[in-house]
């Protein structure tokens, strides 16, 4: 049977008269037994299990039509139907189960991986409800619940399961299946461990639930709130049932291979993706005992299987755990743990490098650095300031461990699906090579004097941006002028991040259009962020982008040339029709902060300029594309890292020598934005802004201001501003997570 018929069989009528849910689920059924058919019948002897509390994977339909190879098919025999492929798509609930960048790239690797033909699964949990659904009320974020589970999904289940111990409870596992298909390639696994006896029903107003009630909520949120001991003692729960689940699988199917244990290095390689899942080290070694190996040696052959990826040197994002509450949670992991410690205070003498410190807080990531036989970082910059600032001392006795991995993006998504008409041109031009070899997209400069091609380029922006309008008119009744300039900062709200900075950029520019100053070309700026739901800054720099973007709405002499737009509920799907749509790739978070990011390269692909502090992975987008094709701003990492170190920063300095700095700032509690909003968020963020702005944005907003005004002047020469795009393209390759994943193949994997 073709394609066509089976469709029409499932179906069992004719396609013209389905709904759009009908077709969405018999495609589902489809794409599932065509990935079925991929998964390799005999299992490789050594695999990979990337191991993360979060896979932002994003809708799938679509992703894994193309990775088959039958996605213009389905498309055409839907169109001759008069169905549209894209409203098929939109039933499609996106899967909840990430939360940012994190998540997101261990979503880009599964892909790689696959398409690849490596063998290397998932491992991670099946939240229900996953992370909160953004709706704003009152220019506040509000938070509810966002189902994405239906009878019919992707999640295929298994009869796996496993009874897994807690201290005074145990709870039955239950293992869901979601495949992951590669392009062209092999159809790989995402495990995904749950509870039999989760219970959706216990969650009330929002998103408020029982936190105790562990045998209900386990797998309901991810990172619940853990600003108090009950928060805390859930992520320890849900933590250790993800790595028990995960290492008795890991340990099955290396058992049914073959493995006698003592070899377990040679069947399996564990990747543990952040601290979250570090516990898979006492627990493996656990099991490895209770199976009747000597301790030492359980030590070594699990030192000798798992590798560790750091994603951030925030201090306070380094987990670690009151040795109390692991003795309550999971108390057959604290003598492995005490013995694990005792190990490295035989050999240093430092208490840097102990496992509990003298407040009896178990390190999450000292486990990793001692027992695991890699350490990476996820951009060069990044790496180089694990290795000489904040993991010195441990670089110092494990230089060996000490590798860098700069993160990428999957092209399937970010590129092919993303942004066809894109895909379709750059096709036209070099070929099809540049699908598996991303690095074939340099022959594109050969097109840097083609004004043909450049005109193409912006003809193609300028329909990305018409679909982005219809997308915000139609979610959030939202108008946008496709002819302004479509300057974005979409990421997980942080204060490093300082979306706080672009805020202040936007009073800066309302007031200098008040004094008559008025841009040329008129500006949008663009904002999609989450904030977690207990930090309480996050939210009120939420607040005051609302808040201006209605004042500047509502404001006559104004509106003419700037808008903001705060867009709801940002994830995966809004970032598919976000990031083919920008002209500016805000990028500008504190230098040595943004471990690498990956949004920056997402941009870079489709086409955007990046307005960027010389920091994570833009390090490396500055030196591929130089000077002239990025606009870089700031102080250095070196600079800022000095400023910690010496306690020297002030932003009352800026505040006071800067009259344009203290006008923008005190604009936040102007009687203008106060009648918008609640005085008790703004007061607080100028406060903290004024006497804290622990991520320096005042020391950066002068320059920042000057390099934005140089970007909107530069986009008025069309052509010059085609051709920057154009390289930014043909220099994107090295981001390919394909590139990625091969590193971590030949140095860490060694897969094949
Ligand atoms: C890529 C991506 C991120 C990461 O963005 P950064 O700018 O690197 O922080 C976060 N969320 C979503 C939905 C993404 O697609």
């Amino acid at each position: 049977m073709n394609l066509s018929q089976i469709l029409r069989s499932k179906c069992n009528k004719d396609i013209s008269t389905c709904t759009n849910e009908e077709l969405y689920f018999v495609l589902l059924e489809i794409v599932q037994e065509l990935g079925e058919q991929k998964v390799k019948k005999k299992q490789d002897k050594k695999k990979l299990y990337y191991i993360s509390a979060e896979f932002l994977i994003g809708k799938l339909l679509s992703n894994n039509l193309i990775n088959l190879g039958i996605y213009d098919e389905v498309k055409k025999i839907l169109a001759e139907n008069g169905k549209n492929l894209s409203e098929v798509e939109e039933v499609e609930p996106e899967p909840s189960l990430g939360n940012g960048g994190l998540g997101r790239l261990a979503a880009c690797f599964l892909d790689s991986i696959a398409t690849l033909g490596l063998p290397g699964d998932g491992i991670g949990l099946n939240y229900h409800l996953g992370l909160f659904k953004q709706v704003f009320k009152n220019n506040l974020q509000t938070e509810e619940i966002n189902e994405w589970i239906n009878n019919q999904s992707w999640l295929n289940k298994t009869d796996i399961t496993y009874d897994i111990d807690f201290g005074d409870f145990s709870l039955k596992s239950r293992l869901y299946d979601i495949y992951v298909i590669g392009y062209n390639n092999v159809t790989n696994k995402l495990h995904l461990f749950d509870v039999e006896t989760v219970d959706e029903g216990i969650v009330k107003e929002g998103i408020k639930f029982d936190k105790e009630n562990v045998e209900k909520n386990l797998t309901l949120f991810l990172y619940p709130d853990d600003s108090d001991e009950k928060g805390h003692l859930l992520r320890i729960y849900q933590q250790y049932f993800m790595v028990s689940n995960g290492a008795r699988f890991i340990l099955d199917e290396c058992i049914s291979k073959g493995c006698n244990l003592h070899d377990l290095y040679d069947y399996a390689v564990i990747q543990i993706n952040d601290t979250h899942p570090t516990m898979v080290i006492p627990e493996l070694i656990r099991l490895l005992v209770e199976k009747g190996i000597e301790i030492d040696e359980a030590i070594e052959i699990v030192s000798k299987t798992c590798a560790y990826t750091n994603h951030t040197i925030l201090a306070e994002a380094l987990e670690k755990w009151p040795i109390a509450y692991l003795e309550k949670a999971v108390p057959q992991l604290v003598p492995i743990i005490k013995i694990l410690d005792e190990k490295v205070r035989e050999k240093y003498d430092d208490e840097s490098f102990y496992i509990i410190d003298k407040n009896n807080n178990v390190h999450m990531a000292h486990i990793d650095i001692h027992y695991t036989f890699s350490v990476n970082g996820v951009a060069s910059l990044h790496t180089d300031i694990l290795k000489n600032n904040e993991l010195h001392n441990f670089y110092e006795i494990y230089p060996e461990k000490f590798n860098n991995k700069t993160n990428g993006i999957t092209f399937r998504r970010w590129l092919m699906h993303c942004n066809p008409e894109l895909t379709e041109l750059i096709e036209r031009l070099i070929g099809d090579e540049f699908k598996l070899d991303a690095e074939k997209l340099q022959e594109l400069t050969k097109y840097i004097d083609d004004k043909e091609v450049l005109q193409k380029l912006l003809d193609i922006k300028h329909d990305k941006k018409i679909e982005l309008k219809k997308y915000l008119k139609k979610t959030q009744n939202i108008d946008i002028d496709e002819n302004s300039i479509f300057d974005i900062q979409i990421k997980r709200l942080h204060e490093y991040k300082r979306q706080y900075m672009n805020a202040l950029y936007v009073i800066y520019k309302y007031l200098q259009i008040k004094k008559g100053n008025t841009p040329t070309t008129p500006i949008t700026i663009i904002f999609g962020a989450k904030a977690a739901p207990a930090y309480t800054i996050a939210k009120d720099i939420i607040h005051l982008i609302l808040c201006l973007q209605q004042l500047i709405d509502n404001d006559e002499e104004v509106n003419k040339y700037l808008k903001v737009v705060m867009v709801e509920n940002y994830n995966v799907t809004a970032a598919e029709k976000l990031i083919p749509a920008c002209d500016i790739s805000e990028q500008i978070s504190l230098a040595s902060k943004e471990a690498s990011g990956t949004g920056n390269m997402k941009f870079m692909l489709n086409g955007a300029l990046t307005l960027g502090t010389e920091d994570g992975a833009n390090v490396e987008i500055h030196e591929l594309v130089g000077d002239e094709n990025i606009f870089i701003f700031g102080e250095s990492s070196e600079t800022v890292i000095e400023h910690y170190k010496n306690g020297d920063y002030d932003p009352l300095d800026f505040y006071i020598k800067d009259k344009n700095i203290k006008e923008v700032v005190d604009f936040i509690v102007s009687d203008e934005i106060m009648n918008i909003g609640c005085e008790e968020n703004l007061i607080r963020l100028y406060k903290e802004i004024l006497r804290k702005d622990w991520f320096m944005g005042l020391l950066d907003f002068k320059s920042y201001c000057n390099k934005k005004e140089e970007a909107f002047k530069e986009y008025e020469n069309r052509e010059s501003w085609a051709k920057k795009a154009l390289i930014n393209i043909s220099k994107a390759g090295y981001f390919s997570s394909d590139r990625t994943i091969e590193e971590y193949n030949k140095d860490i994997w060694k897969l094949k």
